[in-house]
């Protein structure tokens, strides 16, 4: 696998320059994802902003993130962060007495070029797509995402007029602004965007009808208490929006806050009513993988993507990933996305993980005489190139 050119099928990355315009240091490797075990473990988000502020001074940071790195540090989302420390900075651990040495590291090698020598050289990742409510990416190894929500979500009457303006649109009716709906996509595309992002949230049967009141409402500048209407009137249009226009859908499932809200379930009525969509559902829906594992097997228009879950739970992405196997065709599963923004020396441990896991799961095939070795490597192909480049039809 560590010679496999893969597709990274879920990023946050921002614009190389993004991250080599600000400083980094140790304490950048507890970014993103870890913010949860921290909080969890009884830091403040208070003092979480404070830490990951490479501005303020690093011996306080370190000082009061110092107690929190012994709860943590067993759990999946920290392995990357040592992971990296050992793979770009030479350090086999993170603690008191390294962090400063490492820092200084980190930043003498956070350099125009570091996306490249870390995703390409190192990941032999050709293609990653990202999401950063941007298009504005260069060179061919980010590819972007785009919100559905730029055009699903209308909060007030400003919103439509912002959105008519960039368009050098009038918009005076919902046919108007389906138009100019239909239109921004067409631009989003234009601009190099492949698909849309959405999360599985509760949602009804779209009402042409309701949506149209709702739209009068906001328009007349009425609060409306009913705008989730539009949202699953204007969602439904937008979902066959992409079908027309060839874009896959992303949908959002799990993990976050009260993840009954984001139940990949909440999709099940939605994606037979759009057979000509193209819907890649991402986290495996975790915790409910054993549900979102039947959607993969049941719906023709669903693709499975991993991305993200490696890092949740290895255990707990083995035994879906087992299961998967047991229920969902081959070309249905994508197997690896890294899911980071700033600290992108984490993916190379994400991918290491994800690697550990496949070759884990299919390695147990080939013991009980279930696949051959090369059959174990085509499935392994399959996840994490041919997969995602026939999803997203990318040219590569
Ligand atoms: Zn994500």
């Amino acid at each position: 696998m560590e010679e496999m050119e893969i597709v990274d099928a879920h990023e946050h990355l921002p614009p190389e320059k993004v991250r080599t315009d600000a400083k980094v240091d140790a304490l950048t490797l507890f970014s993103h994802y870890t913010r949860t075990d921290l909080i969890t473990s009884g830091m403040s988000s208070e003092n979480y902003n404070t830490i990951i502020d490479s501005e303020k001074p690093l011996d306080e940071r370190w000082k009061m993130f110092e107690p929190h790195l012994e709860y943590i540090r067993y759990g999946s989302y920290a392995q990357p962060a040592f992971i990296a420390a050992k793979e770009f900075y030479g350090f086999d651990d993170i603690n008191g007495s390294n962090y400063k040495e490492l820092s200084k590291k980190m930043q003498e090698m956070n350099t125009p070029g570091i996306y490249n020598r870390i995703l390409r050289e190192k990941c032999k990742i050709r293609i990653a797509l990202t999401q950063t409510g941007s298009t504005d990416y260069q060179g061919d190894l980010l590819i972007p995402l785009m919100p559905l929500d730029s055009y699903a979500g209308i909060r007030s009457a400003e919103d439509v007029s912002k959105r008519a303006d960039s368009m050098d649109m009038t918009v005076s009716n919902l046919d108007d602004y389906l138009e100019l709906a239909k239109k921004g996509v067409a631009k989003l595309k234009s601009e190099g965007a492949i698909g849309l992002k959405m999360a599985s949230i509760p949602n009804s049967p779209p009402s042409r009808e309701a949506a149209e009141k709702v739209f009068r409402d906001i328009m007349a500048g009425k609060k409306s208490s009913e705008t989730s209407k539009l949202w699953d009137f204007l969602m439904n249009y937008l979902l066959d929006v992409a079908a027309e226009m060839d874009m896959v859908v992303a949908v959002h499932a799990g993990m976050w806050g009260d993840f009954r809200q984001l139940d990949s379930k909440h999709m099940i009525p939605v994606f037979p009513r759009h057979p000509n969509t193209k819907f890649d559902l991402y986290h495996l829906g975790m915790p409910s993988v054993r549900d979102t594992i039947v959607i993969g097997k049941n719906f023709p228009n669903v693709w499975l993507n991993i991305c993200w879950c490696h890092i949740i739970s290895q255990q707990m992405t083995c035994s879906a990933l087992d299961e998967c196997i047991d229920m969902v065709p081959m070309n249905k599963i994508i197997g690896f996305g890294g899911d980071y923004n700033r600290p992108v020396e984490k993916v190379y441990g994400h991918l290491l993980m994800a690697r550990e896991d496949i070759a884990a799961v299919l390695g147990r095939r080939i013991d009980r005489e279930m696949m051959s070795i090369d059959e174990a490597k085509n499935i392994t192909k399959k996840w994490l190139w041919d997969n995602p480049r026939e999803l997203y039809k990318l040219s590569i």
